[in-house]
């Protein structure tokens, strides 16, 4: 198949008025067609269709829930439309996307990941910085945690490069791996995202990338820093390894993925922390046959992203769990 079908369409982000007007002239030089992953399958009106690549003759079940979680650290979304990201644009394109979306009052990875994994802000968890000091995760536990409790069935995966998120917030799942950053950390984590999308059945997969973090806290997180942009781009290139993975899947046709991405903060000149617009402002995405098309309003908020995963996953919310975020993005 020609994976260069379907090219990446900016204007379309231009028209949906996703773009700042900060963006715009500088995507229209380094637009590039290379969109490395396969066709969104047809939307829910006919989720049954048999496609040419389908081996599954039982055409009568309906499609199986999944859910691929990404997560960039220390992503900027004023730097992710400078930043030349075929793949993470195209999840834009088909999905619900806001570039307005919310951190909380802490803008670090402990409290950021908690309120993202957990689904409660900090008032409620109890981490306020990297120490996870004062954390309640007995109280509040992760989505996966949730997801097992409900669902045991369920086969359950989390790879990372930054192991205090292991360590504290996600310490029940089937499968945890951890790579350490310094070491190809988040080229690992693609790696066997990759092998476990082509070789295993996972039904929900979170998998964690530090690189755009470390260097923005080396050189600098703004749109204008080329080794901050970069990095977005070699991250954008390990989303699209895991897509093409995921496309490829041989049950792919029979499977409804909801593919989720967001960032525990932004940055403001080599550090993050405080209440800044630049360190506040995050990005949210949904992409997926039950993605809501274009622009999320209002902007959705860290603690949005476990109701979400709930909701494509069929798992009814129970309010002595007292989740503050809403499932957003999708229908
Ligand atoms: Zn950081």
């Amino acid at each position: 198949m020609d994976r260069s079908l379907l090219p990446i369409d900016r204007r379309q982000f231009l028209k949906a008025g996703v773009l700042t007007a900060a963006g715009m002239g500088l995507l229209t030089c380094v637009h590039k067609p290379s969109v490395t992953f396969e066709p969104l399958k047809p939307l829910r009106e006919n989720p049954h269709k048999k496609s040419a690549a389908s081996t599954d003759s039982d055409d009568s079940k309906p499609d199986l829930e999944k859910v691929l979680l990404i997560g960039i650290d220390g992503l900027r979304p004023d730097a992710l439309e400078v930043a030349d990201t075929p793949n993470i644009d195209r999840l834009i394109n088909e999905g619900a996307y806001s570039g307005k979306a919310q951190a909380g009052k802490y803008t670090m990875s402990g409290p950021g990941w908690s309120n993202i994994l957990l689904g409660v802000w900090e008032h409620k968890h109890g981490v306020k910085d990297n120490s996870f000091k004062g954390s309640k995760y007995d109280e509040y536990p992760s989505l996966f945690a949730r997801l097992e409790e409900v669902r045991p069935e369920l086969y359950t995966v989390s790879i990372v490069s930054w192991k205090p998120i292991h360590d504290h917030i996600i310490t029940t799942a089937d499968k945890r791996i951890h790579h350490a950053w310094q070491d190809k950390g988040d080229e690992l984590v693609t790696q066997d995202a990759v092998k476990i999308l082509r070789d295993q059945d996972p039904d929900v997969l979170f998998v964690y990338f530090a690189d755009v973090d470390e260097t923005g806290h080396q050189y600098g997180f703004h749109s204008t820093v080329r080794e901050y942009v970069r990095a977005i781009e070699r991250v954008d290139d390990e989303i699209g390894q895991i897509m093409r993975a995921l496309h490829d899947r041989k049950q792919y046709s029979h499977e409804d993925w909801l593919v989720l991405a967001t960032t525990d903060h932004g940055g403001r000149g080599t550090g993050h922390g405080g209440q800044s617009p630049e360190e506040k402002t995050i990005f949210y995405i949904a992409r997926g046959s039950a993605a809501v098309r274009g622009a999320i309003a209002p902007p959705p908020t860290q603690v949005d992203i476990a109701p979400t995963v709930f909701r494509h996953m069929n798992v009814p919310i129970d309010p002595a769990w007292k989740l503050d975020g809403k499932a957003a993005g999708i229908k």
